[in-house]
């Protein structure tokens, strides 16, 4: 993977407007904020507003406005992706000029039927590969991105370095398969938006939830279909409820409209293994400095990354 190193940092926090800001997006907001100005760099928003019916109308607003209140100032004005989507359609455009993305007509029902055959017991369906080459006389439903034939074994594999979680790979032939970019309700999806965007904003650093980590090996190949260079990945922990599932509206997360700034902080901050020298700060600013060193004291402890 190429670590762009030589460029001027440039991170972002990208919350999905699903629900206001709450402890476990804190935890990512607070982690890519603190990479930011520990390495000097540029910190932005992006408003992942896509995905029409889990965008939640006012969330956006709320979401901007909660992280005002804590102290993270965006230097660039945030950036909407429903105001973007001739940037992803111009990206699919390309991948099927250049043989990546092709149309398929499978329903849903169809490749999980072929898993069933195919005595596959995964929990995520992995498509097969049915319109690779042609939709035999289906209609198009989906657009798909090609993967890398796992031949000779081991060929498909994506690897890289996360900065936290250490080395990472992914087989996108058998773990992945051909994935969705453009899906049949006309959603663009997830990937594709954040590679074009990563890529146009000139995002140098991801810093976000290790909820995201499994995505990654997705978004690499992504990057090298479209001839955009990868930037460095660092997922944090993610916050989990009494059961063990990860902190989010449906899992019944709190909003934090009602809280201290500095006590959610503190709280964050903490989750993040940071050893704050004042565990009661006074100020948004004097949590801030400290948060900062803490920060590169956490990373210092970190093993070393190769690449
Ligand atoms: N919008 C995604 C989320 O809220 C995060 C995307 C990213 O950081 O790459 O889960």
């Amino acid at each position: 993977m190429s670590a762009p190193g030589h460029l001027p940092y440039r991170g972002r926090f990208a919350p999905s407007p699903t629900g206001p800001l709450h402890y476990g997006s804190l935890v990512s907001a607070l982690a890519s904020w603190l990479d930011a100005r520990a390495h000097g760099g540029a910190w932005l928003v992006r408003i992942e507003d896509i995905d029409g019916p889990r965008t939640v109308p006012g969330a956006a607003q709320d979401i901007l406005a909660t992280l005002e209140r804590f102290g993270f100032h965006a230097d660039e004005p945030p950036v909407w992706q429903s105001a973007r989507i001739d940037r992803y359609r111009a990206a699919l455009d390309e991948l099927l000029a250049t043989g990546h993305v092709y149309p398929c007509g499978c329903t849903r029902k169809e490749i999980a039927d072929s898993q069933l055959h195919a005595h596959q017991r995964n929990t995520t369906l992995i498509y097969p590969g049915t319109c690779r080459n042609g939709l035999h006389g289906k209609r198009a439903r989906a657009w798909r991105l090609r993967v890398p034939d796992d031949a000779p074994p081991g060929a498909a594999v994506i690897r890289f370095d996360d900065r936290w979680q250490g080395p990472q790979s992914q087989n996108l032939a058998t773990d992945v398969g051909d994935f969705v970019l453009l899906r049949a309700d006309g959603q663009w999806a997830y990937q594709l938006a954040v590679v074009v965007d990563d890529a146009e904003q000139g995002i140098t650093h991801v810093v976000r939830g290790a909820d995201l980590l499994d995505s990654t090996a997705r978004q690499i190949w992504l990057q090298r279909c479209l001839g955009v260079p990868s930037p460095t990945y660092l997922h944090v922990p993610v916050v989990t409820n009494d059961d063990g599932e990860k902190l989010s509206k449906q899992t019944g997360a709190q909003a934090l409209d009602g809280v201290r700034p500095l006590d959610a902080l503190v709280a964050a901050a903490r989750h993040l293994g940071l050893e704050l020298r004042d565990p009661a700060p006074a100020t948004l600013k004097a949590f801030h400095a400290d948060a900062i060193d803490a920060w590169r004291r956490r990373l210092a402890q970190l093993p070393p990354v190769m690449g």
